[in-house]
């Protein structure tokens, strides 16, 4: 840790939190700069590899747009730049994001129908077809739905969600929040036929919070210049004619673009498919931890699992607030909380981003000594059964300590 005056720790500060995740030394010295001119010709070059780069990431060929804000930021601009006062929408309440993200729809004048669900499962694309095909009038002019739901560890099926919008012929953006998946899990923005996906730099990106995106498709483009909805700081107008000759329609994050140039040349280096496949294999190892000290997943459907991070369910009466307060203490080691109703009932292993086996091995080390300091009842050998699982999985493993070994 690096708090002023705090003491010294010895060793590091495991965050093993669903993002912020800890920063690449990489990244770190290519942020650590001193600042450009945002309307110079040196900003120009930087500009114009993140905006070309990005779209990699987002596996797409059409505009990204990059804010400088936190992710909440590209969810207002997805809606603002898209709907009008009035429009509806439908939304699906997977857990704690998915619900902020209609609460803004609604302060911001949209009429959200919101499917509910028991926050341990992702979204179910035969309810969007039915909702969808019970609008005959298209009065519903946005399908919102989070990828990753990072308050519960569940993975939607966006591809089966396009193919619903599909079947039901209905006319509907589809808005996909991939804040906890992009650079983790796979994700295809162009093949998926998305229309505004959002992003953020803090998780699979590996660089520090602070740049939001916007990835946009030509039927969202459209839409945009006939949307009502009041639009500044986020319109996409503005920043697309900025952003075509390399430049921003204010004063950018400078400095995080540096970092994200590096991130999007990490990712690449390893391979996104590599990327994508470590962090299956450390969802699965983590889930081998969880079965073996028998706690409850709060995913209930393994076809869900997000491989991003795990929700992991305390016993009844116990608390997982006072275990996160444990492991921070005894283990310099930062676990996620249950958010909202999931509060003291779960804590969630957050594993994406820059996480090698070692630092899945510390993470889950330090769960299983602070299950037992924090007296919860569990059983020996989760660290055991994780172990046991990276070994024998790591010769499918195509990546070795983070470099990928030729065949
Ligand atoms: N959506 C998801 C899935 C998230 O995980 C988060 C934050 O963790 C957000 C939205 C909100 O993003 P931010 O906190 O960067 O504003």
């Amino acid at each position: 840790m690096t708090t002023k005056n705090a003491p010294h720790r010895a060793g590091r500060h495991f965050l093993h939190i669903p993002g912020p995740t800890p920063v690449p030394d990489r990244i770190l010295r290519a942020i650590d700069q001193q600042v450009i001119d945002h309307r110079g010709p040196e900003f120009q070059v930087l500009a114009k590899s993140v905006l070309s780069g990005i779209k990699t990431i987002f596996k797409t060929t059409q505009p990204v747009l990059i804010y400088p804000a936190s992710g909440t930021g590209a969810w207002e601009s997805a809606l603002v730049n898209t709907m009008s006062p009035g429009d509806h929408v439908l939304m699906v309440e997977t857990g704690q994001f998915a619900s902020l993200w209609h609460k803004m729809a609604i302060k911001l004048g949209l009429v959200p129908h919101l499917i509910e669900t028991d926050w341990r499962s992702g979204v179910d694309a035969s309810v969007i077809e039915a909702k969808l095909d019970a609008d005959a009038s298209h009065t519903i002019k946005a399908v919102c739905v989070v990828h990753s739901e990072t308050s519960t560890g569940v993975l939607s099926n966006i591809a089966a969600v396009r193919h619903a919008m599909n079947r039901a012929n209905h006319p509907a953006l589809l808005m996909v929040d991939t804040i906890s998946s992009l650079g983790s899990a796979d994700y295809r923005h162009d093949e998926w036929g998305v229309d505004v996906t959002i992003g953020g730099s803090q998780k699979g990106l590996m660089l520090p919070p602070g740049l939001s995106f916007n990835a946009i498709s030509t039927k969202a483009l459209e839409a945009s210049q006939s949307a009502k909805l009041p639009r500044a700081f986020w319109s996409w107008t503005e920043m697309l004619a900025s952003n075509e000759t390399g430049f921003f329609p204010y004063t950018p994050a400078t400095n995080l673009l540096y970092g994200l140039q590096e991130a999007i040349t990490i990712l690449n280096e390893e391979g996104l498919d590599n990327v994508f496949a470590r962090h299956i294999r450390h969802g699965e190892a983590a889930r081998r931890a969880v079965a073996a000290w028998g706690l409850t997943l709060q995913c209930v459907n393994p076809a869900e699992y997000s491989p991003v991070l795990t929700t992991v369910q305390v016993p009844a009466g116990c608390d997982a607030d006072h275990l996160r307060e444990v492991t921070l203490r005894h283990f310099d080691l930062s676990l996620g909380m249950g958010l909202a109703r999931l509060k003291g009932k779960v804590f969630r292993i957050g594993h994406l981003g820059d996480c090698n086996d070692l630092s899945l091995m510390a993470a889950l080390t330090g769960v299983e000594m602070g299950l037992a300091l924090a007296g919860i009842p569990y059983k020996q050998g989760g660290v055991d059964a994780a172990m046991a699982y990276l070994v024998e999985s790591a010769s499918n493993s195509s990546t070795k300590a983070g470099v990928t070994i030729a065949a």
